[in-house]
């Protein structure tokens, strides 16, 4: 089988390199995300192979099954970037990385807590500069705090052990489906969004962006938040409607805020950007906040997790090859 693998970076041709022995796949890299004008790439393949960032919409798939492409892996575990039903009717079939490395994300997601609350960020350069002042650097302790963890799915859950068992915090959550492995993990439900996001002194966002979903952090949600509130984000950008964060960190009711993601981020993450001009406004306008911090949807990059998304990837690649069904493909409820 031959698999025109979008969005190509250094460390996924390393890590598909390693895992791809014997598995009848020939990866062809390509640096080019996958939207209609790069389609004509995955001529004389029969799968492609995409990241968070490509496009794979009703037009994408259409062209994608004129040339007789049988499949899109996803090397992810969102699939908020495909067009469920247009594949569905096209006869393609979607296969993602249901859970690769939660531990990375819940991790990350703490170290970005750590990060906004005692300004490791700043510490750093200043120390570099020369300036070893403290002034600026004042945190407080994440012992007893109320850490609210909006979607307790695997990385939601961790998070929350972690924080739980680790810091004693108070960890309070909120979900549609509980998990029952919420108590033994130190987290505890409350009813409504509402109650987690008054009673929070920090919130973290673990649940994925569907219709539901998107933009659940507003001017309502936001103005539900105590005064000082720390909000992370390691799941998806659009779960945030950025002009509300904004107008919320322009008067001072968010304390700090913490984003592995942003929702117009396909314009500039997984690329140099530093010699581009920022033409998105709001994406300036919040690197600009001395309370901000952002990194480049990084959480997931570990040894660990590059590993497992190329283990798992291939064998669905396989599956599609062989006529099986994967146990990870991606259907429409
Ligand atoms: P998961 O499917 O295991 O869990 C998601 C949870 O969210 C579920 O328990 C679900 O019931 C809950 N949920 C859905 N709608 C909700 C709502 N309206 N309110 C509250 N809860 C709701 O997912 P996961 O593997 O834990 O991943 C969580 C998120 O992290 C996803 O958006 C995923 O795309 C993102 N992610 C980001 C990175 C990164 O590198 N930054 C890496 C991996 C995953």
């Amino acid at each position: 089988m031959k698999v025109a693998f979008y969005s190509s970076k250094k460390y996924d041709i390393d890590s598909f390199g390693n895992a791809n022995n014997n598995t009848g796949i020939e990866l062809n890299f390509l640096e080019s995300r996958l939207e209609k004008s790069t389609v004509p790439l995955a001529a004389g393949h029969d799968g492609v192979c995409i990241f968070v960032n490509d496009s794979c919409d009703a037009d994408v798939l259409e062209g994608l099954a004129n040339l007789g492409v049988k499949c899109v892996a996803l090397r992810c575990a969102g699939f908020n970037n495909v067009d469920l039903q247009a594949a569905e009717r096209l006869g393609i079939e979607i296969s993602r990385v249901p859970a690769y490395s939660p531990e990375a994300v819940a991790e990350f997601a703490t170290g970005m807590i750590m990060t906004v609350v005692r300004k490791y960020h700043k510490a750093y350069s200043r120390v570099r500069e020369g300036n070893f002042l403290l002034d600026g650097l004042l945190g407080f302790n994440l012992f007893q705090k109320t850490i609210g963890i909006i979607g307790t799915g695997k990385i939601g859950l961790l998070t929350g052990k972690i924080l739980a068992k680790g810091f004693e915090c108070n960890v309070i959550a909120y979900d549609l489906y509980p998990s029952k492995q919420a108590g033994e993990y130190g987290i505890r439900y409350v009813d409504t969004l509402e109650e987690l996001l008054r009673q929070s002194d920090i919130i973290s966002l673990h649940c994925p962006l569907t219709d539901g979903t998107k933009h659940m952090i507003n001017d309502t949600t936001l103005g539900q938040m105590k005064k000082g509130v720390i909000l992370i984000n390691t799941s998806r950008g659009a779960l945030i409607d950025t002009t509300a964060l904004i107008k919320a960190l322009k008067s001072g009711h968010l304390g700090a805020v913490g984003l592995d993601v942003y929702e117009k981020e396909s314009a500039y993450f997984f690329a140099d950007s530093s010699t581009k001009i920022i033409y998105d406004d709001n994406f300036a306008r919040l690197l600009s906040f001395y309370n901000v911090f952002v990194s480049g949807h990084q959480a997931f990059l570990t040894v660990e997790a590059l590993k497992k998304i190329a283990d798992t990837t291939l064998r669905n690649l396989q599956d599609c090859a062989n006529g099986k069904k994967s146990p990870n493909l991606v259907e429409r409820k």
